[in-house]
């Protein structure tokens, strides 16, 4: 892959458009959201990150005829067995807001003990060439922390107000912007991405 590229962001979270959009540009990649080319959502019927990352990525770079890359991302509860994962978007019903979800999880954590509140972020990011692309770079990454039980910081989106991360001691809500792409599950899976790209 080339400076200057072009490939198509298979998102429709303005959250996670804004988190990808400034790692792949300090790339020199030129990231075209799918949402600036009326590219709508696809269904995530996938029971897996990766399912569901693979249908995303395909759906972008179907209709666009770029290079797509998209990811699939969620909260891991242990207490609530890795719920909300991939439901994590629509925890709390198919509208739910950011607000809602993190109602639903602080109602279902209401009286857990801090030690029982481990939880995670994941995400499997995609890269595929094209459409029909048999072989598709797939990277993961993690990143660890625990739920509290107020909200804390006004960055990030979604869970971040009660993500408590563990290397920092604070909320991902209160981090700025380059400290969560530098520790962050999706700063980890992109990292990943951007040394197998250089590779080809
Ligand atoms: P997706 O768009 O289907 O991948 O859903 C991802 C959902 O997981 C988001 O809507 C958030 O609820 C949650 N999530 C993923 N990554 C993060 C993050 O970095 N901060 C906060 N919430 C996140």
């Amino acid at each position: 892959m080339t400076t200057n590229s072009k490939l198509v962001l298979a998102s429709a979270n303005p959250g996670k458009i804004k988190e990808l959009q400034q790692m792949l540009d300090e790339l020199g990649l030129e990231v075209i959201p799918q949402t600036a080319l009326n590219i709508p959502d696809i269904e995530e019927t996938g029971l897996t990150f990766v399912e569901n990352s693979i249908l995303k990525a395909r759906n972008a770079a179907a209709l666009s005829n770029l290079p797509a890359i998209a990811d699939d991302s969620g909260l891991e509860v242990d207490y609530l067995k890795g719920a909300p994962g991939i439901y994590s978007a629509r925890f709390a019903g198919a509208d739910a807001t950011d607000t809602d979800n993190r109602k639903k999880l602080l109602d279902l954590l209401a009286g857990v003990p801090a030690e029982q509140r481990t939880a995670r972020y994941q995400t499997v990011v995609v890269y595929m060439r094209h459409a029909n692309d048999p072989t598709p770079i797939i990277c993961q990454g993690t990143w660890e922390g625990t739920i509290a039980s107020d909200e804390k910081g006004d960055g990030g989106f979604g869970y971040d107000p009660l993500f408590q991360v563990t290397e920092t001691n604070c909320r991902a809500a209160e981090l700025d912007k380059q400290t969560k792409n530098r520790l962050s599950h999706r700063g980890k899976a992109m990292a990943n991405l951007m040394l197998q790209l250089q590779h080809q």
